[in-house]
């Protein structure tokens, strides 16, 4: 196998993209689909400064290496969920990550806020830990996003994530969710703009680059992961992949072509919102879904944000 781009000895080959690359060329064939994603969908041009998710995981570091080797202005964010030795491993994996290219990282942690974990306040609210972080997760996002003015807020979601999704859409007919399903949702009041610039990319290839570019990750998921569905939705598509490689591509990026047309979207049409009667955010309840969810476990959602890092508070004062 020799290298598309040099002729020298490869050491990845891409079946759906019918090539193989060098190690060089291969790191540059991916960050150039990232930068392919970012400009089909305007996600955010390089004047403007970013916010990561990091989860201390292969993707969300290989896109922060990426974005930043790149030339793209990129801070991170790690939510600690308190999890026993999960969240401790993937904070440290994530600081590591960041210290060494002297980034900045901004924290949120449960346990120091609360002395709690995720799985304390799914119980209380009698919901899986899933639900509760979701709903934990977004608001972080959108509160540190708009109090540091970042221009949108991106996620590690990759190829297989995405295609998952939208099998999981389509096999139950979440229209919904379908009309929601886009690498770029635009900025709404209370919501920061969201992109997923690794939508390009599978799974396999961002645990490579991570090899490649010597980026440490946490290689265990979440112990809290309960979502069956989404392990055999990914599964039975690994199979179609392997069976006629590109079925992934053909699927989820096929299927980004046609949305547009399937769901026109109005910018006028969304629901009416108001300050949240707690902590200001704007909802279409009394009180947002954060500090309902907060309250039912007997704890105070504006603490949330007083236990951020010696970094944060500094910026805060
Ligand atoms: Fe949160 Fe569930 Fe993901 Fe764990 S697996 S980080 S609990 S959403
Ligand atoms: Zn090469
Ligand atoms: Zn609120």
């Amino acid at each position: 196998m020799r290298c598309k781009k040099c002729k020298q000895t490869a050491c990845f080959q891409i079946r759906r993209h019918n090539a193989a690359f060098c190690e060089e060329h291969f790191v540059e064939h991916l960050q150039n689909q990232v930068v392919r994603a970012i400009k089909k969908f305007k996600m955010f041009p390089r004047s403007e400064k970013i916010l990561l998710a990091v989860s201390g995981g292969k993707d969300s570091l290989a896109l922060w290496d990426m974005l930043v080797d790149i030339g793209y202005s990129v801070d991170g964010l790690y939510i600690d969920l308190g999890i026993p030795d999960y969240s401790d491993v993937s904070g440290q994996k994530t600081r590591n990550f960041a210290e060494a290219r002297g980034l900045v990282l901004h924290e949120v942690s449960l346990s120091r806020a609360y002395g709690v974990d995720i799985g304390h306040i799914a119980r209380k609210n009698k919901k899986p830990p899933c639900s509760v972080c979701g709903v934990l997760k977004r608001y972080v996002m959108n509160t540190v996003a708009e109090r540091h003015g970042y221009f949108a807020v991106a996620t590690g979601h990759n190829l297989d994530d995405e295609a998952a999704v939208l099998m999981g859409n389509v096999l139950n007919w979440q229209t919904e969710y379908l009309q929601r399903q886009s690498p770029l949702l635009e900025a709404k009041p209370g919501m920061a703009r969201k992109v997923k610039p690794l939508f390009r990319l599978a799974e396999r290839e961002t645990a490579a680059y991570c090899v490649l570019r010597g980026i440490d990750y946490i290689m265990h998921e979440c112990p809290m992961s309960e979502d069956a569905t989404s392990f055999t939705y990914k599964e039975v598509l690994n199979r179609l992949e392997s069976e006629s490689p590109g079925s992934k591509d053909h699927f989820l990026l096929g299927f980004l072509r046609t949305a547009p047309q399937l769901f026109p979207q109005d910018p006028d049409d969304g629901p009416d919102l108001q300050a949240c009667t707690r902590c200001g955010q704007l909802t279409t309840t009394g009180e947002c879904g954060f500090c309902r969810q907060m309250a039912r476990a007997g704890l105070d959602s504006l603490a949330l944000f007083h236990s951020d890092t010696p970094q944060e508070r500094d910026q805060h004062n």
